[in-house]
């Protein structure tokens, strides 16, 4: 025996189904992830390129169309301050060559305005120190050229959020007074807005203040904000270095929260342009593509199971098939080889192995047949003769070796059983006591031998007489022997015994001894009667018969 510790049991079919969970499903998973996120990593690259590139094209169209504004406000100021007969006319005609304007303030060199125009080229009445305190107008009395603001609203006129685009009015090198034109923010951001939005992107504009000019729905920030949680984001935006890290990845900025993508460029008027664009919307294009993998997932493992159910219905039936060969050996003894064509060429070198080890156990059965049909039939010949010998041995056992006549034993068995069969059936049954006359002085006088031979030969006499095949002679014992006679009347007996006494004296064997120069029999005859309570009564009556044949002078016979 070995010392090994027994291999625990173990199944096919979880070796399998964990087997091919490993080599199918297991790669597909990482296939799909590997899938999904390179995919999102795309998806996010050309996002990052996309706010990128619109942020720097967006910034030179809000530059372009600030410095186009400029430009105007510019040309007319310069012309207004060589010419000082130019007035509220020129503003009307500058209001309708730049029709995003809402109104244009001409004011003098103390900052008091000489006229207002608003862009329907209505005049309206001049604020007294409406700009003398702004900061712009400040710069400009200052010496500062052409400029454009910051954000600011125009509490006075309709409260909306402009900025201020102005020029200097110079006459003779001096300051005379400025022109300012306020344009809505709206009209430099809605179009772009609009178009970024589309592109997934919310433009936010903060200008050198860092103050909100505009954003976004999609922004918690509110125009003209500049602190607090947006101000700390716009000024961590503003504080982030350009170029080197153009992209950041911020929370706290959407209205529905999560992270977002967060680029700010800094634009030629010293504002900076956010362009902001939230994480979530790279997860929306990933959906189809997730559903359509888990559906080729669930369709994989699907057809791992039913390969698997298929492939384990196939082992058990060719399986099945061996067993059922190798259990038609127990229960029959002889073993059928399983059909190889049922069975898969895989485990056809098993089943040829049965097969093989079949045609042997086959051949070594046959052989074991054959040594026991040989066995029994030996055993059966011994049997029927030894039944011959203990038959034999049962016939001599009965017989008197010396005249081949009826034993004691003979003698006995036969009486009672022909006593029984004439009680039973009622036929008559008769017997004849025979004893030889003077044997005694024969043996004397020829000796014992003699004697045996003149015995032997008396009995062939007897039986001489015998007609029946069914008569019985038996020699009880000495010289004196017994005939039975079944189915024979007491007359008919008498004249048996006669025959009997005839064929001794013919037998004419020479005794000098008696009377009558040869040796002769008395018989007694007796036949069963009514009265009789078994074979001696009768037997008892043949010998008493008998004696009265010795007393009457003997060779004869007596009833
Ligand atoms: P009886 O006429 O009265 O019968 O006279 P018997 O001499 O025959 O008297 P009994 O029948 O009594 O004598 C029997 C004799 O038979 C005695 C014996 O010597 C002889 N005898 C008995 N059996 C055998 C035997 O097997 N062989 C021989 N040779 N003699 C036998
Ligand atoms: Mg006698
Ligand atoms: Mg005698």
């Amino acid at each position: 025996m070995s010392d090994s510790p027994p291999t625990p049991a173990w199944s096919l079919r979880k070796r399998m189904t964990v087997g091919l969970l490993l080599t199918a499903v297991v790669p597909m998973v990482l296939f799909a992830g590997s899938l999904l996120v390179g995919e999102w990593q795309r998806n996010r690259d050309e996002l990052l390129l996309r706010l990128d590139a619109n942020a720097t094209l967006n910034a030179s169209v809000i530059d372009d169309f600030l410095e186009g504004q400029l430009a105007g406000v510019r040309l007319l100021a310069d012309q207004m301050g060589d010419d000082p007969s130019l007035r509220g006319e020129e503003l009307a005609r500058l209001l309708h060559i730049y029709p995003s304007m809402l109104r244009v303030h001409q004011v003098d060199a103390n900052g008091g305005v000489v006229a207002v125009r608003d862009a329907r080229g209505r005049t309206l009445p001049p604020l007294a120190g409406l700009v003398a305190g702004e900061a712009w107008f400040q710069a400009m009395r200052g010496g500062s050229g052409a400029a454009v603001s910051d954000v600011y609203r125009r509490r006075a006129y309709g409260n909306e959020v402009v900025v201020g685009v102005s020029a200097p009015l110079l006459r003779d090198g001096h300051f005379a007074g400025a022109l300012q034109a306020e344009i809505p923010v709206q009209a430099f951001t809605r179009l772009s807005a609009e178009s970024l939005a589309r592109r997934g992107l919310e433009l936010a504009l903060l200008d050198a203040g860092n103050r909100v000019v505009h954003a976004g729905p999609a922004l918690r920030w509110k125009a003209l904000a500049g602190a607090g949680a947006e101000g700390q984001a716009v000024r961590r935006i503003a504080a982030a270095p350009r170029r080197t890290q153009r992209v950041l990845l911020m929370d706290g900025l959407l209205r529905e929260g999560g992270k977002a993508y967060v680029d700010a460029v800094g634009m030629r008027n010293g504002w900076t342009l956010v362009l902001v664009a939230s994480r979530g919307q790279l997860l929306a294009p990933l959906l189809p593509r997730l559903l359509l993998l888990a559906a080729l997932l669930a369709v994989s493992v699907l057809g791992v199971a039913w390969a698997l159910w298929l492939q384990r219905g196939l082992l058990d039936r060719s399986i099945g098939y061996l067993l059922g060969s190798l259990r038609g050996y127990a229960l029959g003894g002889r073993m059928v080889p399983a059909r190889t064509d049922r069975i898969p060429v895989e485990l056809r070198p098993l089943a040829e192995g049965i097969g093989e080890l079949g045609t042997r156990m086959n051949a070594a059965f046959d052989e074991v047949q054959a040594v026991l049909e040989a066995r029994e039939h030996e055993i059966a010949e011994r049997t029927a003769s030894l039944r011959a010998a203990v038959s034999e041995l049962d016939r001599l056992s009965r017989t008197d070796a010396m005249t081949g006549c009826l034993n004691y034993r003979g003698f006995t068995e036969a009486g009672e059983r022909l006593f029984r069969e004439a009680r039973a059936s009622g036929a008559p049954l008769s017997v004849l006591a025979l004893d030889i006359d003077h044997f005694k002085r024969y043996n004397d006088l020829y000796g014992h031998a003699e004697g045996d031979g003149a015995l032997r030969r008396f009995a062939g006499a007897v039986r001489s007489a015998l007609l029946h095949a069914d008569d019985v002679l038996a020699r009880p014992g000495g010289e004196e022997f017994t005939v039975f006679l079944p189915a024979t009347e007491h007359a008919q007996a008498l004249q048996v015994g006669a025959r009997v006494c005839q064929r001794v004296r013919d037998a004419d064997i020479a005794h000098v001894g008696s009377p009558k120069g040869r040796l002769t029999a008395s018989v007694g005859v007796a036949t069963l009667q009514a009265g009789d309570a078994d074979l001696e009564d009768v037997l008892r009556r043949a010998d008493a018969a008998l004696y009265r044949v010795k007393a009457a002078g003997r060779d004869g016979v007596s009833a």
